[in-house]
């Protein structure tokens, strides 16, 4: 049985959601202007009133803004992450049908040959500390300038017709008779006779018996 506890809504802004991703970066700055223009151009006012899923086709820093901003989160089934490597958000409104896709123009300048050479080396670890420091520089100005940038310049916004995104459903819980833990039943396999869950079934068991 769950017990949903709703807390009294609060204006959320890009400060918290570099509180909830760790550090500031362009692509949590596009997440946060995606749920922006999806909840205008949808008329969502309260994220929490409406029934908004999110339809990410990326898994990087911006669904962290997603998930803060229109707060479709991975824990209330109503953040769809397809990782196809593509700055594009889609959000369904469940009240009216309606839904929006955010896609990002590349946006690329002078700086941004710099940005990908120096990108390596800090990866590498091989920056030296000038180089590192040009690095957070570039890194900021070009999250600042996603932040401010007129939409029109930066994103597509298209209001799409699209299938009512399927609701996550809550399962009954039984245990698995190869490892012994509990898990959604619809999840199960029958192997050799046996109800066992997904890991056991394809050897990916992240507790492996001895
Ligand atoms: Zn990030
Ligand atoms: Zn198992």
């Amino acid at each position: 049985m769950h017990t949903h506890y709703h807390h009294a809504p609060q204006m959320v802004t890009f400060e918290d959601c570099i509180r909830f991703h760790g550090h500031s970066c362009p692509g949590l700055a596009s997440g946060y202007r995606a749920a922006k223009a999806a909840m205008e151009a949808l008329g969502v006012m309260r994220p929490e009133d409406e029934d908004l899923v999110a339809i990410c086709e990326t898994d990087a820093c911006g669904i962290d803004a997603i998930q803060v901003i229109a707060g479709t989160t991975a824990g209330k089934g109503n953040l769809i992450i397809h990782d196809y490597g593509k700055h594009a958000f889609t959000f369904y409104k469940r009240k009216d049908g309606k839904a929006v896709r955010i896609t990002f123009n590349r946006g690329e300048d002078e700086s941004t040959n710099e940005m990908n050479a120096i990108r390596a080396k800090v990866f590498s670890g091989t920056a030296t500390n000038e180089e590192e420091a040009r690095f957070h520089e570039l890194m900021h100005t070009a999250t600042v300038n996603v932040l401010h940038a007129p939409a029109e310049k930066i994103m597509k916004i298209e209001l799409i017709t699209m299938d009512a995104p399927r609701k996550a459903r809550i399962f009954a819980s039984v245990t698995c008779e190869c490892c012994g833990e509990a898990v959604a039943d619809a999840k199960t396999r029958r192997v050799g006779g046996k109800c066992i869950c997904i890991p056991c079934a394809e050897g990916t068991h992240l507790a492996k018996k001895k």
